[in-house]
């Protein structure tokens, strides 16, 4: 392992310890395939920034509300209906299509109808099928084969 100075395409210059042996040049190797891309804290950025363009995308497209609350706690409470919304969909590949059909849409229903950032902050790391069917109305929950209050 050896130290190399490596100026970044973004414009950084970062000091990386580097494995491989020198007699084959694999480290210069690596050190010459780093510099071609962003430094770390770079590529971080532009992660986050894809992220937070991801999630106003899938608002937009979800028709969500606006969610009410302090500006941390919507902040946080956003993050959370997104992977929330995440899960549901996820249900789509599923055991049963013909159901997710039902299913998704209408959790999906479920989650734009929660517009307080704490009622999502509250509810972060939960089972989301579980938690959005509770949500439920009466009506929509007979709209799904074996879905009732009380189950
Ligand atoms: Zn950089």
């Amino acid at each position: 392992m050896a130290w190399y100075t490596i100026e970044h395409a973004c414009g950084h210059v970062v000091e990386r310890r580097l494995n491989g042996t020198k007699v084959l040049g694999e480290r210069e190797a690596a050190a010459e395939r780093l510099a071609e891309g962003p430094c770390r804290d770079c590529r971080r950025r532009e992660r986050d920034a894809a992220a937070v363009e991801a999630m106003a995308a899938a608002e937009d497209a979800g028709d969500w509300p606006v969610l009410t609350g302090g500006e941390r706690q919507v902040e946080s409470a956003r993050r959370i209906r997104h992977e929330a919304a995440e899960q549901v969909r996820s249900w789509e590949h599923g055991v049963d299509p013909e159901r997710a059909e039902v299913v998704v849409p209408l959790l999906l229903r479920a989650v734009a109808r929660r517009d307080a950032a704490a009622w999502w902050n509250d509810r972060r790391g939960t089972d989301w099928t579980r938690t959005l069917r509770a949500e439920l109305t009466a009506a929509e929950l007979e709209r799904v084969e074996g879905w009732t209050r009380e189950t």
